[in-house]
């Protein structure tokens, strides 16, 4: 069989699958049961957060053969046919490459023309802000009188250069970022159903890494499972999303403040079997220094560092740090020129300290 995504095998079927967004699942499935669909929906919101999906979702309910409730069956032709993407009339138009007057009116001229096969014509406009102005025109004349045989989906992630004209015709939702918790929930649900095991934190971490959209959160998740197909973790989450624990930064000062090369020699080879981006070991060693200096010369807050070093040899630290980054496309591998950088932060030691020592 075919290898088929993480983030297709769980898009949303129905309008119950829909995750995060009650208010317009709602609105659509009383319209569905109340046979009161208006003719024109414009869907917005930003990317990833389903607009297309439930665009197709409502194709299916509107055309379905044996409709359960208000959810499409999913086993008639109909059904079918629009999840493999050939029903014949599901018209998907991506404005973003058809934007031209000529394209847009070809395919408004074929409008009036009763569907092929199914209830209701149904034409999914994706990008709609993109069309031309002569574009909208001809869009316009057609939504002033839409046929009863059609229904018009628009979908936009910028609503805002959509003529008033047409948005006065629609019916419009806005899809909100899909929230943390929720996206969180569902990619446990698909682990659980795919028989993977994982740790709750590292699904969070993959919601929080998302931002909203669920198709960011299962393309992380499909990354995460073709790394290690039976075990979610943490650690392998933070290395591909590039977080490193704060901890891990903390003990690497440390160690560099008790001038233990050892002990750094192995973190760096741990992290480089937890797939540790480097660059971004280095970039948050200089980060938590800064911090350090901010601590002891505002005095307005705290760090658990703050008296381990005096701000002049900080800004020694923080010089190697940066060069250090500087040098890693030129190390032998990344791991070495961080290990090196930090062995050196370690091992350096200024006239400046060596005279402190000297003295007391
Ligand atoms: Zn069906």
């Amino acid at each position: 069989m075919a290898y088929i995504s993480i983030a297709r095998k769980w898009r949303p079927q129905t309008l119950t699958d829909v995750v995060g967004q009650p208010l317009v699942t709602q609105a659509i499935s009383n319209a569905i049961k109340n046979k009161t669909l208006h003719p024109v929906y414009l869907l917005t919101g930003t990317r990833g957060v389903g607009k297309t999906t439930l665009a197709r979702i409502i194709a299916k309910s509107i055309n379905c053969e044996a409709l359960q409730g208000t959810n499409p069956c999913l086993k008639c032709d109909t059904c079918v046919m629009i999840q493999e993407g050939r029903y014949a009339d599901l018209y998907e138009i991506d404005a973003a490459s058809r934007t031209k007057v000529e394209d847009t009116r070809e395919i408004l001229d074929q409008v009036s023309y009763l569907p092929q096969m199914g209830k209701k014509k149904v034409y999914l406009i994706d990008e709609v802000h993109m069309l031309s102005q002569h574009s909208f025109n001809a869009l316009l004349k057609t939504l002033e009188e839409p046929p009863e045989h059609v229904q018009f989906i628009l979908a936009t992630t910028e609503p805002q250069k959509i003529p008033t004209t047409i948005k006065s015709r629609c019916i419009h939702f806005n899809l909100k970022p899909i929230g943390t918790a929720d996206i969180a929930s569902q990619v446990q649900k698909i682990l659980e159903a795919e028989q993977i095991k994982f740790e709750t934190e590292a699904t969070h971490l993959i919601a929080e890494h998302a931002k909203g959209s669920m198709r960011d959160a299962l393309t992380l998740l499909e990354q995460c499972i073709s790394l290690s197909p039976s075990d979610i973790n943490t650690v392998q989450v933070q290395s591909l999303i590039n977080t490193i624990p704060n901890e891990l930064i903390i003990n690497l000062l440390t160690h560099i403040h008790a001038q233990d090369a050892q002990a750094i020699e192995q973190a760096c080879a741990q992290h480089e079997q937890n797939n540790i981006n480097f660059e971004s070991l280095l970039s948050n060693i200089a980060n938590e220094l800064y911090k350090i200096t901010i601590a002891q010369l505002t005095k307005s807050s705290k760090h658990p560092l703050s008296n381990l070093w005096d701000p002049g040899y900080i800004q020694v630290l923080y010089r190697m740090a940066i060069i250090g980054l500087n040098d890693l496309p030129f190390s032998p591998t990344p791991k070495i020129g961080a290990s090196m950088c930090l062995m050196r932060m370690a091992v350096f030691t200024p006239e400046l300290e060596t005279k402190k020592k000297a003295l007391s």
